[in-house]
């Protein structure tokens, strides 16, 4: 073809294309060292053997690598008690200057003087022993960046990690106490003073517990680039306790529901003292000591540490507080026209008379002040003036679930009711 058209061409162009291809014939030529190595073998290659191949590249790694050192040498700095920037510039070898232009780039730079001790900054500095690069991280998801723009000017900006949200779910069941099968259930500290909370208006953790009651917990687990950082929220729970079922569902309002969508939250706590101060929490199977002792003095008792704070069980106003030798230090609070809650033999009282409070506001703190052998809240609920058990008197409903809403939560109830079931089969059949 190359030859045919060439006969057609005025001579200069002849020269032309012989000359491109000669160029190009010798371009391909030249790098034929390892072409002719491979050549050579070609006609005794084997599969399956390794033949090396004798390609010079050592020279462009080391090029690359010397670049990267001359840009950036990273190191990490702790914040140390009583460090500011400037301190950490100064143990850097940074100029005061570099410490003035850093902590003017940008107002998120302002993050640098919240830094606290134990916290690090990473600085690339380069060979002359100038700051190129800040990174401070002040959480586990944002890190601050100050970098310098083509004008070598120091800018800030706020780098954020995405979190990675997956559900988990555990099962627990008391032989002993809360905490115990809590932990064994591989639950948080935190996770399970959130599951007391979220059923502390039906079931008294203090004094109510038995043998045998159980829990199922379906609940967020946070992950930053596959690494865990943390539980996240309950999203959903169940507690058995005495043979009763309760089971709450988290809202997009932060709020619990039962699957009817009634508010886990009620007018009053079931117990006015977190469970986790309660000296013996924990009641054998079938003795229910507080029955018996209810009809002797018309309340309910809870040993705890002298101190051990004591919640206000329902918002209202306090119509008394004052000392006398037989209820020692004592308060009581009107909530509403129908109910009043009395509080003895505390060490401090911590409300005045007609201060207004709210539920789980803390009123006074335990003690053994008048008749009492040991620190103990002495505790009793009245219904129109007649002395009540707080744990078997029924209680006002509690508020259902906004009625724009109720649609979204049935689906939303349904789904994490489906999971958790899901989940309680797979974990029994494992056990
Ligand atoms: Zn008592």
């Amino acid at each position: 073809m190359l030859k045919k058209s060439m006969k057609n061409l005025p001579t200069p162009h002849k020269w032309l294309i012989t000359a491109v291809a000669g160029f190009l014939f010798v371009l391909f030529l030249l790098p034929s060292e390892q072409a002719s190595a491979y050549k050579n073998t070609s006609s005794t290659l084997e599969i399956g053997k390794r033949y090396s191949l004798d390609i010079k590249t050592q020279n462009i790694v080391a090029e690359e690598t010397a670049e990267i050192e001359e840009i950036e040498n990273r190191q990490s700095f702790k914040v140390k008690s009583g460090d500011n920037l400037a301190i950490i510039f100064k143990r850097a070898g940074l100029s005061p200057q570099e410490t003035y232009k850093v902590s003017q780039a940008g107002t998120e730079a302002k993050k640098l003087l919240k830094m606290l001790p134990g916290d690090s900054i990473e600085l690339d500095i380069n060979q002359d022993g100038q700051l190129v690069n800040l990174f401070y991280s002040y959480s586990a998801t944002e890190t601050l960046a100050i970098t310098q723009n083509e004008k070598s000017e120091f800018v800030s900006s706020i780098q954020t990690k995405p979190v990675d949200t997956r559900v988990n779910y555990a099962q627990g069941s008391i032989t002993n106490s809360l905490w115990n099968a809590g932990r064994k259930a591989n639950l948080t500290d935190n996770q399970i003073m959130s599951l007391a909370g979220i059923f502390g208006w039906d079931i008294d953790f203090a004094l109510e517990l038995r043998e045998g009651d159980s829990f199922y917990v379906m609940f967020e687990e946070r992950f930053i680039d596959g690494e865990f950082i943390g539980a996240g929220d309950i999203m959903a729970a169940q507690f058995i306790n005495q043979g009763e079922t309760y089971t709450a569902i988290r809202y997009s309002d932060g709020n619990f529901y039962t699957p009817e969508g009634r508010s886990m939250r009620k007018s009053f706590l079931r117990a006015p003292v977190n469970f986790k101060y309660i000296s013996s929490n924990f009641k054998p199977k079938r003795f229910h000591p507080v029955q018996k002792r209810w009809k002797a003095h018309r309340g309910v008792d809870y040993a705890a540490n002298r101190g051990t704070p004591v919640m206000a069980a329902g918002d209202g106003r306090v119509i008394k507080s004052a000392y006398d030798q037989y209820n020692g230090n004592h308060v009581f609070i009107q909530h509403g026209e129908k109910y009043v809650t009395k509080y003895l033999h505390f060490t401090n009282r911590k409300v005045k008379v007609g201060q207004t409070v709210k539920q789980g506001q803390i009123i006074g703190t335990v003690g053994s002040t008048g008749l009492a052998s040991g620190p103990h809240l002495h505790y009793e609920f009245l219904v129109d003036g007649v002395h009540r058990n707080p744990r078997t008197v029924s209680l006002p409903k509690a508020q259902p679930i906004d009625k724009k809403e109720q649609a979204n939560f049935a689906l939303v109830a349904e789904q994490r009711l489906e999971q958790l079931n899901n989940s309680k089969r797979i974990m029994l059949a494992m056990n």
